[in-house]
């Protein structure tokens, strides 16, 4: 059992892994950089250093700065949260070299599906429905015209080492492909050292649907079920689901199976999340996250399960605390994410929180790393909290969200809150009719920047 670890984060995500740690009498050790000396999870933790000045490659990033610390401290392990260091294989590889362990899968599993184009090939050889286009990486334009050609515009050009929505470019037409094909190398290239490219066919109307995995490492492995998070912005998620409101029984027993089967086969240990585009009924793969995903409540609120414990758990060796058949839905849990960002160019807002009270009450869960008197530092990522809603059915809990949202205070700052309160009235929302462009689209026409 470990004794003590240490959480390589910061913000609510920390909180979160200090919470499941606590509960399991482990002592937890956090990090943070110089701009963090007062947050929340320096206070919550049972001890903390600081590794390093604000800006992220020096602190939360710098490898040798997290070793250090776990040896000062002596933990045994490291949580690494989502974002950062939570999908770099090196760091893993660092990590195993100082005979210490990762919480979260093998080097190897984190290499494979931070590339897209081996993912890909992995996740067909694995039986698992994918978006039709290339076969690997595209080379040169006259292949991606060919390939265009042959799948049929409109396509979808996407860097192999893309993420957080850069490195895709989509080409209507063949006229358009010369734009989009050298677009999308230059993204690759100058955000992520990497201009291999491979296409896709370009789906309409999907809707974002992905599946929860687990796996002990040992060729057992587990889904749990589905999440919609088709609302994004710069295909960025704001408001996610579970169930998908469209996901039949059936469906998500036939691709939560193939999901868990898949995952089974490579030996796979942790969480992950396998993401697809659906539409017309069918699943189409896009990416694998190798990791805890910030809109993991929502499973853990149908389900009742800790996901960060279990991660703990299969990291200790320790066989996961449910089977398949354990997992049985209850409810619908709603999550969005409050950004401190002004409305409407979604703008970052750092700043001093004047005032913050945090709803409650049944079926309700704010993980948020604010309090009264905080400062909000301008160096990371404006998420300042999710709230989580859960009831016995969607109506019930968009009925406590409003609810829940009513009774939020975050003063001093400006928030994406008002976006909440304003979706929550629209139609489309209460009946869950909605894809990956609604949000944009009703932005452009609800709040004009
Ligand atoms: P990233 O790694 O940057 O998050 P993803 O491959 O996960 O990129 O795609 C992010 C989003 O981009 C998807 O949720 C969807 O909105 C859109 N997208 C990706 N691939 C396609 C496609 N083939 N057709 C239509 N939209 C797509």
């Amino acid at each position: 059992m470990f004794e003590k670890i240490l959480i390589a984060n910061r913000g609510e995500i920390a909180l979160r892994v200090i919470r499941a740690a606590r509960e399991m009498g482990i002592q937890t050790v956090a990090v943070h950089s110089t701009a963090d000396t007062d947050a929340m999870h320096v206070r919550m933790a049972d001890e903390s250093v600081c590794i390093g000045p604000p800006p992220s490659t020096d602190s939360y990033l710098s490898i040798p700065a997290i070793i250090a610390a776990c040896e000062i401290t002596g933990a045994q392990a490291i949580h690494p949260g989502y974002g950062f260091l939570s999908e770099n294989a090196n760091f893993v590889q660092i990590v195993e070299d100082h005979d210490l362990t990762f919480i979260g899968p093998t080097a190897e599993h984190i290499r494979i599906m931070g590339d897209k184009i081996t993912a890909k090939d992995t996740m067909k050889k694995l039986g698992v429905p994918c978006v039709p286009g290339s076969d690997g990486g595209v080379a040169t334009l006259e292949d991606a015209k060919r390939v265009g050609a042959e799948v049929g515009y409109p396509v979808i050009i996407k860097a192999t080492a893309g993420g957080g929505g850069k490195g895709m470019k989509v080409a209507e037409t063949a006229a358009d492909m010369e734009r989009a094909f050298q677009t999308a190398r230059a993204e690759g290239k100058s955000n992520f050292g990497n201009d291999e490219v491979y296409i896709e066919k370009y789906l309409g109307t999907p809707r974002h649907i992905e599946i929860q995995v687990f796996g002990d490492g040992k060729g057992n492995a587990v889904h749990l079920g589905e999440r919609d998070c088709s609302l994004q912005r710069r295909h960025q998620k704001v408001f996610e689901e579970a169930p998908g409101p469209t996901i039949t029984p059936e469906e998500r027993a036939a691709i939560g199976k193939t999901c868990a089967d898949a995952v089974a086969r490579i030996n796979y240990i942790g969480a992950g999340t396998i993401e697809f585009l659906y539409e017309n009924g069918e699943f189409y793969f896009i990416e694998m996250n190798t990791r805890l995903q910030v809109e993991h409540p929502v499973t853990e609120a149908i389900f009742g399960v800790d996901l960060v414990r279990e991660q703990i758990r299969v990291a200790e060796g320790l066989p996961m605390s449910f089977t398949q058949d354990d997992l049985r839905i209850n409810g619908h849990a709603i999550e969005v994410r409050i950004n401190a960002e002004k409305l409407p160019e979604f703008a970052p807002r750092p700043g001093k929180i004047t005032q913050f009270h945090a709803p409650g009450g049944l079926g309700v869960r704010i993980d948020s790393a604010l309090y009264d008197g905080y400062t909000i530092p301008p160096f990371y990522d404006s998420l300042i909290g999710k709230l989580i809603v859960h009831g016995p059915d969607r109506a019930a809990a968009l009925a406590r969200l409003n609810r829940a949202l009513g009774e939020l205070i975050v003063d001093g700052v400006e928030t994406t809150v008002p976006l909440f309160h304003a979706l929550l009235q629209d139609p489309d929302i209460q009946s869950g009719d909605y894809n990956i462009h609604w949000l944009e689209k009703w932005l452009e026409t609800n709040l004009r920047e």
